[in-house]
C-alpha cells in the first residue's frame, strides 16, 4: 500500500498548525506535495471567539495555505488519552495514510498540546498494528516530527520557507479572533502583540542559522529519519 498524503500536520486547536508550520504546508501545496491539517478540537474553550468563528477562520487559513483541513471535534480541554480517543485518531490516521505526521510539541505551557502529542504519537504507532481493533486497514506513518514549544531546544531540522512567507503569515492572521489587537476583547497571551513578534522572531532566528530570511523548525526522534530529510528537501526546490 502506498501513502495518500505526504504530510499531515496535527494540532490540538485550530491555529496551532498555523503558528508553527504554515510555511511548510504552503510550500508543499505549491510543489504538488500532498498535505493536510488535522485539528483535534474546534477550540470551543477559547477565551476569544466562538467555535463557529474559529471554524470559519480555520477554513479560511487552510484555503490560504492551499491544503484541506479536517476537524475531529474532540472536546477542547477535556479530551483524554483514553482508548476511545486513541481509536478515533487511529482511524483517521489509517484513513488519511500520511507518510509524515507532524505533531504538537511534547513540552509546552498548554496541557492540551502536551496531551495531543502523547495521544497522537501513540495513535500513530498503534495504527500500524494489524490486530488492533479498528474498522480501517492498518497504516503507520513512515516518520514523525513535531513543532517546538515556547522555549525549545535547538531544532533537528530547519526548512527555508522564505518563498511562502507572506502567505504563511496571511494564514496566521486569518485567525483574527485569536491574534488580532482588539480593545473590546480580553487580552490573552496569544492576542498580545508580543506573541506575533515571537512567531516572527523565532522564524527570523532559525532563518539566520540557515542563511535565509525565514525558516520553520522541526524536532524528531534520532537518528533523523531519511524520509523526513528527503521530503523536507523537496520543499526547498523551486516550485
Ligand atoms: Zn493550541
Amino acid at each position: 500500500m502506498t501513502h495518500d498524503l505526504d504530510i499531515l500536520a496535527l494540532g490540538a486547536h485550530p491555529d496551532d498548525v498555523e503558528v508553527h508550520v504554515g510555511g511548510i504546508l504552503a510550500l508543499a501545496s505549491d510543489r504538488g506535495i500532498k498535505a493536510a491539517i488535522l485539528d483535534l478540537t474546534a477550540g470551543d474553550l477559547g477565551t476569544r471567539g466562538t467555535a463557529e468563528t474559529r471554524r470559519a477562520e480555520a477554513q479560511q487559513a487552510a484555503g490560504i495555505l492551499g491544503v484541506p483541513r479536517i476537524v475531529l471535534d474532540f472536546p477542547d480541554g477535556r479530551f483524554t488519552e483514553d482508548e476511545s480517543y486513541r481509536q478515533r485518531l487511529m482511524a483517521e490516521i489509517r484513513r488519511l495514510r500520511p507518510r509524515i505526521l507532524i505533531l504538537p510539541p511534547p513540552e509546552d505551557r498548554h496541557p492540551d498540546h502536551r496531551r495531543a502529542h502523547r495521544l497522537a504519537r501513540e495513535a500513530a504507532y498503534y495504527a500500524g498494528l494489524k490486530n488492533y481493533p479498528c474498522p480501517v486497514a492498518p497504516w503507520r506513518p513512515e516518520a514523525l516530527a513535531w513543532v517546538g514549544g515556547e522555549n525549545p531546544d535547538p531544532p533537528d531540522l530547519l526548512v527555508d520557507v522564505s518563498a511562502a512567507w507572506e502567505r504563511r503569515m496571511a494564514a496566521f492572521d486569518a485567525f483574527g479572533s485569536q491574534f488580532a489587537q482588539d480593545a473590546s476583547q480580553p487580552v490573552t497571551r496569544i492576542a498580545h502583540s508580543a506573541f506575533r513578534r515571537g512567531v516572527l522572531g523565532r522564524a527570523m532566528h532559525w532563518g539566520s542559522l540557515r542563511m535565509c530570511d525565514w525558516a520553520e523548525a522541526l524536532w524528531c526522534e534520532r537518528p533523523v529519519p531519511m524520509a523526513l530529510i528527503q521530503l523536507l528537501a523537496r520543499l526547498e526546490e523551486p516550485a
